[in-house]
């Protein structure tokens, strides 16, 4: 039974719709517009109309090239918060109108024992990143958040409470994951001290996220410019790193 299923939902996943993006055709291009082809959803796809995509450094890696294996056109973004305006037949999890967000995996086998673990980053067959992976349904390469809208398997997509800043929610999906997930692997709490080296992209989460957590927050800078911010943010205390007096201290 469920081969035939897979048959028909393979036969549905070939229509596609045309949607604006920006993106490169290679490395020392500029970004500009392109069309791309999403796949029309398949039974347990949500479509998601894209209202924010976060900018991440990986990106411009891959823009760039810098980490090899850019397949061009490359249509970065995986930071992506949106509206859900259309989901497949099978789809439980969301209802057209809901916020919802996709960060970096939008696929995976399901099947070996890292999917088996809710550990899809480190599947067996290669996780499915959101851009510039393989896109088993169109052939193509999986294209990003810098578009007008993605389609995504249900079990990949994050709900989104609807009280949040919707454009600060953006960069949760990537930088906000990478820093709350080594935190709650150290438990961190009230009673730990955490230090944050440089306030940048991953930085300020990490200073907000600590100091949510209860821990003591010292954060190391290069930038007298960014100590003010840093303690904005909820850090106990700021190093200038450049200051070798400041730095004996810790
Ligand atoms: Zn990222
Ligand atoms: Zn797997």
């Amino acid at each position: 039974m469920d081969a035939i299923r897979t048959t028909a939902e393979g036969a549905t996943a070939l229509r596609t719709k045309q949607v604006k993006a920006f993106g490169t055709q290679a490395a020392e291009a500029a970004l500009d517009q392109l069309n791309i082809n999403r796949r029309k959803p398949t039974p347990h796809d949500v479509e998601i109309e894209i209202l924010y995509c976060g900018v991440c450094h990986s990106d411009l890696h891959t823009a760039r090239n810098e980490w090899h294996g850019t397949i061009y056109p490359c249509v970065p973004g995986h930071e992506i918060v949106g509206r859900v305006v259309s989901v497949g037949d099978h789809v439980t999890k969301f209802k057209v109108g809901e916020v919802a967000a996709v960060g970096c995996l939008v696929d995976s086998c399901r099947e070996c024992q890292y999917c088996k673990e809710n550990l899809e980053q480190y599947c067996e067959e290669g996780n499915v990143q959101t851009y510039n992976s393989p896109d088993k349904y169109l052939g193509t390469r999986t294209y990003g958040g810098y578009s007008e809208s993605i389609v995504v398997d249900e079990a990949f997509v994050l709900r989104v409470p609807e009280n949040l800043n919707l454009a600060a929610t953006a960069p949760l999906l990537c930088a906000g994951i990478t820093t709350y997930s080594p935190l709650r692997h150290w438990n961190v709490g009230p009673g730990k001290k955490v230090g944050i080296v440089g306030i940048g992209g991953l930085g300020h989460m990490g200073v907000k996220l600590a100091k949510a957590m209860g821990a003591e927050v010292v954060v190391f800078t290069t930038s007298a410019s960014k100590v003010e911010d840093a303690k904005r943010l909820g850090a106990d205390d700021v190093i200038l790193s450049k200051d070798r007096g400041q730095m004996k201290r810790y």
